[in-house]
Parts: C-alpha cells; structure tokens; sequence
C-alpha cells in the first residue's frame, strides 16, 4: 500500500525539482559549511526528494547515496544528477524508518525539509544515528514550531491542511530530546525564515481546489501573535500573499 508521502510526492516531483526554494535555498550552503568535509566522506541523504541536497554535497565528499520512499522521486533525481552532471551520487528507494544499510556505514547523513513527513519520527533519529560511524554528523534542516502551543498547533494545521502527508513539524525540545536518546550531541548551527509565496505554495502541493477556502480562512483568521511570528501578509482585498516558516539546520555529532 502506498504511503500518504509516496502518493503526495508522485503528483509532481518535477516541482519539487525546479522549486528555487528547494533548488537554490541558501539553506544548501549553510548544510555544507556546517562540517569539515575531507573529501573521503561516504554521505547519506535521507528523503532525498529531486536530489538537491545529494548533488550539492557530491563535489566536496567521495560519495552520496539518496534515499526516498517516493520512486517517482528517486528517478527524477538520477535524472537531474546526469544533468547536472554530478557522477558521485546514487539515488535508491527505501524508508527513513528502516534503513537498508549496516550499522556505522556512512561519516555524514543529511535530512533536508523531509522529516516532518516521516509518521514515526523517533524510529527515523534512531535509524539515522544506527547508520551513522562514531564521529559522524548528522545534518538536519527543517521548518520547526515554536514552544507556544498555540503557534504550534497553527502552523502543524496550515501545513497539513495543504498536504496530508504533513506528520509534524517538531519544536526545538523535540528534537533535542531525541538527538540526547540517540547519543547525538545537539548543536543549532543556523535559523533563518523561508519565504512562502501563497498560490505557489498551494501549487506545489497541488491542493484540491475545493480545500483553499479552509486554508484561506485559517491564515485571514489568525490570531496577532500568529501573523507577527509566521509574518503573514495579505493584499488589499484580504487574500493571503505570504508568510514565513522558521528554518533550523541542527549538527548532530555521534559520540
Ligand atoms: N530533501 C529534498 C531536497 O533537498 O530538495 C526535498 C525533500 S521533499 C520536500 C520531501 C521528500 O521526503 C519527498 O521526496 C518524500 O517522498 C520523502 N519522504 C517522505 N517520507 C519518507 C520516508 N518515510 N522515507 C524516505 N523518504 C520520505
């Protein structure tokens, strides 16, 4: 049976590949200068999705391996790799939460705006840090929610409204709690705002029209301290424009 993610992915992995925000994010930068990287390193990227994070790392180590659970994904992936003509990477389909590889077999694992589509998050740090050598980093970027419940529960509503394979967003304790039971060693390296355009948003997660009048109404409806945080912004007739969800990268050094 097929996972909420593969069937929301497979509607249309080109977006994903083509997306500046996925394709051009300075998030990118920051995940490789977030290490010392020798060049000898073997790298995982986990929930691979077009293949941005692998190719970007794939000139400064020896080797990336993508992982998704979406096929469509993997074969867009191996696609725009040749293009772009990246030879040290490879793209297969598997799950976060059940790695195919032994344990200690790789220096570095990236995970980039994917985990907070994985239904079993504690199992996927526990796969990641099992893979992982002694040493080795783990490299994480996602949107994350504030502590404040009530900020919490809008922006985890929003996202999953506009894609059921939205699981959660998790807060900063949340990872933390999960880096400390997995003997990862928890180092914030960057926070930033990512910039969401409305209807391309909506495009890219190819939402059933009949579901933008609950989203519309949940972003005009939001409480102050909802479109102070999330920098919400409407035009003159009251339609939603943009917002911003709040991007961490965190290190994860496996002791
Ligand atoms: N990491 C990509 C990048 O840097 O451009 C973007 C990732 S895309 C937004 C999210 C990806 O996570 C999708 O391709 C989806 O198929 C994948 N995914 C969701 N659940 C997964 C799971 N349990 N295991 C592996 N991949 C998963």
């Amino acid at each position: 049976m097929k996972t909420s993610a593969q069937k929301q992915f497979a509607k249309n992995p080109d977006r994903y590949r083509d997306e500046p925000l996925f394709s051009a994010g300075k998030d990118l930068e920051f995940m490789v200068n977030s290490v010392s990287l020798q060049g000898d390193e073997v790298l995982l990227d986990v929930g691979s999705g077009a293949g941005h994070t692998a190719i970007a790392f794939s000139p400064f180590v020896k080797h990336c391996t993508g992982v998704d659970i979406t096929e469509e994904m993997v074969q867009t992936a191996a696609l725009f790799a040749k293009e772009k003509n990246a030879f040290r990477v490879s793209f297969l389909q598997g799950d976060a939460e059940k790695l195919d590889f032994p344990d200690a077999s790789f220096d570095i694992v990236t995970c980039r705006f994917a985990a907070h589509h994985f239904p079993d998050i504690r199992r996927a740090v526990a796969e990641i840090a099992r893979v992982l050598k002694s040493g080795g980093s783990f490299i994480l970027v996602d949107h994350y929610a504030p502590e404040d419940k009530a900020l919490d529960q809008f922006i985890n509503q929003l996202n999953q409204m506009r894609d059921p394979s939205h699981v959660r967003e998790y807060s900063l304790a949340e990872w933390n709690e999960w880096f400390e039971e997995n003997g990862l060693d928890y180092i914030e390296k960057q926070k930033w705002n990512i910039p969401i355009d409305f209807e391309n948003w909506i495009r890219r997660g190819a939402v059933p029209e009949e579901k933008r009048p609950d989203i519309i109404a949940h972003l005009t409806g939001s409480s102050p301290a909802c479109r102070d945080e999330f920098e919400i912004v409407q035009n003159d007739k009251g339609e939603p424009v943009s917002f911003k969800l709040k991007g961490i990268l965190i290190v994860g050094r496996k002791r």
